[in-house]
């Protein structure tokens, strides 16, 4: 068998159309533009890089975004002033803190504070708690996860009634896409570090979403045929010539790398009836959701 590749960026494209449509809708209406705060916390390149991307998908699609660069040893308090000046403003209608933050920080106090209207993310506690109860709905959810359903449901999988396995449990994918592969009334199973035979337990899987961060873990034999692969996964792994040596970037003199997912694609490509590569899957649903989310928050708060 060979999979249909699911193509994320294609499908990222589609909403970012249609949350720019929407947007110019309501300005042509005279509405404000839709806001979205971001907060970075220290100069990590790869925060920085992530927060930049999510500022520039602001502008493509119409929406201000305000930037609030704090140095790596802000404190708990004055963090959470801007917190509290943010849920007060109303030009803001999402607020973004990129995680990690640095260890000295409470993340989770941070997240708490987030009014609930602009948890643009979905990670404060109470619009995750609204996710794992029945009958309860969050008003956000996370943007990865929430990118990873929006994918099976385009392609046409069906989730209702399916064997659901996710490969990790943290807060921010493997456990927020389990519970909305259950809200979705999927049956699900939740691997993780201490799960005994990991094989054994995705053979049975009709859809699998790997989150674990693990360069190709996941093999083609692994895999029951026709299932549908969502790889969330990113690592780094060194490019390597014909015969075996790394390859060497001209421009900077060091082994250049690659980006792969949690699953061999090359394996899993022939016995999946869906699979996402990486890069061009999940990553660019992430920015996509947010948007959505920011779009919805601006709905939220002003009709
Ligand atoms: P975390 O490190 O927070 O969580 C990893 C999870 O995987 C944990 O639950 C851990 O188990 C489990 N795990 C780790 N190793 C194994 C193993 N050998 N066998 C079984 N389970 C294992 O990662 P994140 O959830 O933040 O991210 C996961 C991946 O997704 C990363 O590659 C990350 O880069 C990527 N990612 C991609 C995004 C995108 O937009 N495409 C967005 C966010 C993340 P335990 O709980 O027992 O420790």
């Amino acid at each position: 068998m060979t999979a249909q590749i699911i193509d994320g960026t294609a499908i990222a494209q589609k909403v970012r159309d249609e949350v720019k449509a929407k947007v110019a809708a309501r300005i042509a209406a005279g509405k404000s533009q839709p806001g979205l705060a971001t907060v970075l916390v220290g100069d990590r390149v790869d925060s920085a890089a992530y927060v930049g991307m999510k500022q520039k998908a602001c502008a493509e699609l119409g929406m201000t975004s305000f930037h609030h660069p704090l140095p790596a040893d802000v404190s708990q308090e004055d963090l959470e002033k801007l917190i509290k000046e943010l849920n007060a403003d109303p030009k803001v209608n999402g607020i973004l803190v990129q995680l990690p933050l640095p260890s000295h920080l409470d993340e989770e106090r941070v997240l708490q504070l987030i009014s609930i209207e602009k948890d643009v993310d979905g990670f404060s506690p109470i619009n995750l708690g609204r996710l794992a109860q029945k009958g309860r709905e969050p008003l956000f959810v996370p943007c990865t996860p929430f990118g990873c359903i929006y994918l099976l449901k385009e392609v046409g999988v069906q989730i209702k009634g399916a064997n659901a396995v996710v490969l990790g449990r943290s807060n921010i994918v493997g456990m927020p896409a389990a519970l909305l592969l259950i809200k979705e009334d999927a049956t699900v199973t939740v691997v993780h570090s201490r799960t005994k035979d990991i094989p054994a337990v995705l053979r049975q899987a009709d859809i699998v979403i790997a989150a674990i961060g693990r360069a190709e873990m996941v093999r083609g034999d692994w895999l029951k045929p026709g299932v549908a692969v969502i790889d969330v996964g990113i690592n780094g792994i060194p490019m390597l010539n014909e015969d075996g040596t790394p390859v060497i970037s001209q421009k900077t003199g060091k082994p250049r790398q690659k980006l792969v997912g949690d699953v061999n694609y090359a394996e899993a490509s022939e016995v999946a009836g869906f699979i996402t590569p990486v890069p061009g899957g999940v990553g660019p649903m992430t920015i996509a959701m947010l948007m959505r989310n920011t779009l919805r928050a601006a709905e939220i708060q002003q009709g």
